[in-house]
C-alpha cells in the first residue's frame, strides 16, 4: 500500500536528484480538480457570448502587429498550440507551411488567402476530377495544398492556389484562382493564359453592403456561385483540349 508519507519521501528523493522540479508538486492538486478555462476576466468578442475567459488572439502579422480580438477558449480555435480568432485561424490554415515563419504572415487585415483557400477548397475536388478526366496518356494533376503568396509583372502581391495538368516534360494546362491583396474581395480565376471569370462572392458582397439574408437564399446563392465558377472553368478546359487538338493534327 502506498500511504502519503511514502509517497512524500519518494518525491522529496526525486527532488533531490533533480527528476522533479518544485513546480511538479502542484500539479497533481490541479490534476484532481475538474479543469475548468482560467478566468481572465476579458470578455469573449464573440457576438452574444457572455464568457470572461478570453485571451488575446495569438496571430501575429510580418510588420510585428498582432490582432486585438479576445477570444475564449470555445469561441478561438486553436492550431499548433496557438488559439486564434476565427478570421485568423483560417488566415494560419491557408498559408500552410508558410505560418512556420512569422515574416511570411499576411497582414493582420489581408483576407486574400484565407479567401482564395476556402473557394479552392470548395471546388476542389471537381477540378481534380474535371483534370483527371482531360488529361490523356503521361499527363498527371498537381494541386497546391495551401495558398501561395505570388507577385504579378507589376510587383502587386496576390495569393493563389492552383491545380496543374503535367507530363514530363512539363506543365501542360494551370488553373488558377487568385485574390490579389489590394482588393481582398474580387477572386480571379485563369485557365492557362485567359482570365475567365472574376467576381465577389454573394456571402462577401452582403457583408461589403451590410446585407442580412436567410439561410436558404444564403445557401441557393453559394450553390450558384460554385456552379458558375465550376462550369466556366470545365467550358475553358474543353476549349483548351480543343485548341491543342487542332495544333496536334
Ligand atoms: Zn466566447
Ligand atoms: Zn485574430
Amino acid at each position: 500500500m502506498v500511504t502519503v508519507e511514502t509517497e512524500r519521501k519518494e518525491t522529496r528523493a526525486l527532488r533531490r536528484l533533480g527528476v522533479l522540479p518544485a513546480t511538479a508538486l502542484f500539479r497533481r492538486r490541479e490534476h484532481s480538480a475538474p479543469e475548468a478555462p482560467q478566468a481572465s476576466g476579458i470578455a469573449c468578442t464573440m457576438r452574444g457570448c457572455a464568457n470572461h475567459t478570453a485571451q488575446l488572439c495569438a496571430y501575429r502579422d510580418r510588420r510585428e502587429r498582432s490582432c486585438s480580438a479576445t477570444i475564449c477558449p470555445a469561441h478561438g480555435i486553436s492550431l499548433g498550440g496557438h488559439t486564434y480568432c476565427r478570421r485568423h485561424a483560417g488566415t494560419v490554415q491557408a498559408i500552410g507551411e508558410l505560418a512556420r515563419d512569422q515574416s511570411g504572415h499576411p497582414d493582420i487585415d489581408d483576407r486574400a488567402p484565407s479567401l482564395v483557400d476556402w473557394i479552392a477548397r470548395d471546388i476542389d475536388k471537381d477540378i481534380r476530377t474535371l483534370l483527371a478526366r482531360a488529361a490523356r496518356p503521361g499527363e498527371s494533376v498537381i494541386v497546391d495544398d495551401a495558398a501561395r503568396l505570388k507577385h504579378d509583372f507589376r510587383r502587386n502581391a496576390r495569393w493563389e492556389r492552383s491545380w496543374r495538368l503535367v507530363e514530363h516534360t512539363g506543365p501542360i494546362l494551370n488553373v488558377t484562382l487568385h485574390v490579389a491583396e489590394d482588393d481582398d474581395s474580387l477572386i480571379h480565376v485563369r485557365v492557362g493564359t485567359e482570365t475567365v471569370a472574376d467576381g465577389v462572392p454573394p456571402w462577401i458582397a452582403r457583408r461589403r453592403d451590410g446585407q442580412d439574408v436567410e439561410a436558404a437564399i444564403d445557401i441557393s446563392q453559394r450553390r450558384l456561385f460554385y456552379r458558375y465558377l465550376e462550369e466556366t472553368i470545365a467550358e475553358a478546359v474543353l476549349r483548351f483540349r480543343d485548341r491543342s487538338d487542332r495544333i496536334d493534327q
